[in-house]
């Protein structure tokens, strides 16, 4: 297949990006080797394609979030979880801490807030944090096809210092977004985050978006149709946080980035892709993985609004 021959261009070319930093809010990301590349392309018919460092770890961070906020849909309606979170682009940075104007919900589920928020409508077996991250981790599992694990390091850097999430967890309970302990949202919240995959498990896991919810491989349907909707259209509009609208008119993939360098698309009906490398923008978007989003959407003709 010239396909991997064509994804390790992608890489090159885009390997010569040395701005931005990796997070440094924690230790275990800022040291993270920032030479380490990868891209993989998951097919909706079962494909598989990845070069670089595709079986380096990291973890999930901001990329949980979608498939949190479906298992939420799944478990409570939308409506329920509507009312507890928006779904409009905020324009602010992603750790902001605010909530909408007259209805007190978060923005949208991509922003910290609504995230935490989100996190707490996801039933719990038992009712403890850890049958929450449990029935989560299991969801993660299924999508990737592998069993996945939390990374207790970046679990234990994150919430000894969760003081921002702390912050609008708080805030959240006080308008009656949440009504669980704040802290033990924000401990399943950081677990959910501190889940490891390389690029080989979210492109699968972004290909079962792009296939309607049904896992490529196994052909288990993991999310049902109307939550993938839901979840698609809150990535086009706020999938890459505050440059969402820069992010949909160039590479035009409905999209996640995460504060550890990854990135998912899921292009329906079509594909998932997974980039990572650790450098950062201003706005926590990996710098490399950009461009290789980029550069693959503007070859292959992966624009959404662009008719074929
Ligand atoms: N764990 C990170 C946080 O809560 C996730 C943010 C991100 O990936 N942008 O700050």
């Amino acid at each position: 297949s010239p396909i991997p021959d064509y994804l390790t261009r992608v890489l090159e070319n885009a390997r010569p990006f040395d701005a931005g930093e990796p997070a440094c809010y924690i230790d275990v990301l800022a040291k993270a080797d920032t030479t380490r590349m990868a891209v993989a392309l998951a097919t909706v018919d079962g494909s598989v394609y990845s070069v670089g460092d595709d079986n380096i770890e990291f973890s999930m961070q901001s990329i949980s979030k979608p498939f949190v906020y479906a298992l939420a849909i799944q478990d409570q309606g939308l409506a329920k979880v509507l009312e507890k979170v928006g779904v409009e682009p905020s324009g602010d940075a992603f750790n902001r801490l605010s909530l909408e104007a007259g209805t007190n919900r978060p923005m949208n589920p991509m922003i910290n807030a609504g995230a935490v928020a989100t996190h707490a409508l996801v039933n719990s077996p038992d009712g403890t944090v850890e049958g929450r991250v449990n029935r989560i981790l299991d969801m993660m599992s299924r999508l990737a096809g592998r069993q996945l694990h939390v990374d207790e390091e970046v679990y234990e850097a994150e919430f000894k210092d969760a003081n921002r999430n702390m912050g609008l967890a708080y805030m959240l309970k006080a308008a009656g977004m949440i009504t669980c302990d704040p802290q033990e949202a924000v401990k399943g919240y950081v677990k959910q985050c501190s889940v490891n995959v390389n690029v080989r498990d979210l492109a699968m896991m972004a290909a079962t978006l792009a296939n309607g919810g049904v896992h490529p491989v196994s052909g288990e349907r993991i999310i049902p149709q109307d939550s993938v909707r839901q979840v698609l259209s809150v990535l086009t509009t706020c999938g890459m946080y505050n440059s969402s609208g820069d992010w949909i008119s160039n590479v035009g993939i409905p999209a996640k980035s995460g504060v550890s360098g990854g990135i998912i698309g899921a292009l329906p009906g079509q594909l998932g892709l997974a980039v990572f490398s650790p450098r950062l923008d201003e706005r926590g978007n990996s710098v490399r993985g950009v461009a290789m989003c980029k550069q693959l959407s503007h070859d292959m003709g992966f624009h959404m609004m662009d008719v074929s």
